[in-house]
């Protein structure tokens, strides 16, 4: 078994280009294509996105991949204008080559390793492991197999969202009320897009309290 630490791979945008071609969009409601200029765009999302003109925002997307546990996803996926591509658990069968004859489950967010809670929780991990090898030994098919798998377990998901659903994503997904596991991935993301497009996401609030070294690591997706 592995314990692996979660990821977000996002996809190499230009924030400026996504802005102006939603700007382009948006001066058709009013037909002031006239007043473009290089940076036109800032002005006029920040008073339409404070007005609720939202809808202009749905122009352009992003894509990630995540590295993240089944709870994650279970939770992720309940946003029904956000689009996903999971990996199954009803096609791989971790006890093959392929997966190196072992299942991979996140690192808990919410424990602290060496507590007792801590050790229960891996030793729970490592009877899981134990019981899901042999069935599969005897040539138990995915579909049994994963029935023992749990909310721990380590996926890799494919979201794509437009700008419009990514701030209301967001907005949900970075609270205090949330998961710390979802906390842990959506917070930096989060923070690059306040980066790269404070137009549209700098007024989003985040669980500010969050501590930053559990933060996923964010890199380019490939
Ligand atoms: C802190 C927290 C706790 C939660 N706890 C639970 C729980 O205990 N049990 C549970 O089942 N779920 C729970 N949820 C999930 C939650 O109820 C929503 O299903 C999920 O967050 C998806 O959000 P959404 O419906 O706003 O948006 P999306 O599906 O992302 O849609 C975006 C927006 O589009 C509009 N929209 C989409 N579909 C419709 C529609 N059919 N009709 C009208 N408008 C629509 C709405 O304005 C919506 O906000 C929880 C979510 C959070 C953030």
């Amino acid at each position: 078994m592995k314990l692996v630490d979660p990821v977000v791979y996002v996809e190499n945008y230009d924030a400026k280009k996504m802005l102006k071609r939603i700007e382009r969009a948006c001066r058709t409601c009013y037909r002031s294509e006239d007043k473009v200029t290089e940076n036109s765009y800032k002005k006029l999302l920040t008073n339409c996105i404070s007005r609720g003109h939202e809808s202009i925002l749905e122009h352009e997307k992003i894509s990630i991949r995540m590295i993240c546990d089944v709870g994650v996803y279970k939770d992720l996926t309940r946003h029904r204008i956000a689009s996903f591509s999971i990996e199954s658990t009803r096609y791989c069968n971790y006890g093959k080559d392929k997966f190196d004859n072992e299942i991979k489950f996140m690192k808990p967010v919410n424990m602290d390793e060496g507590t007792e809670i801590y050790n229960l929780f891996i030793e729970g991990l490592e009877g899981i492991e134990k019981t899901y090898l042999k069935m599969a030994e005897l040539e138990a098919k995915p579909d049994q197999l994963r029935m023992l798998l749990p909310h721990a377990t380590a996926a890799e998901v494919n979201m794509t969202c437009n700008l419009r659903e990514w701030k209301h994503v967001l907005g949900l997904r970075c609270s205090k009320h949330v998961h710390p596991a979802i906390r842990q991935l959506l917070i930096p993301l989060l923070l690059k897009f306040k980066e790269d497009m404070p137009e549209i996401y700098g007024t989003v609030e985040y669980d500010e309290d969050f501590p930053k070294e559990k933060y996923a690591k964010i890199l380019p997706l490939d």
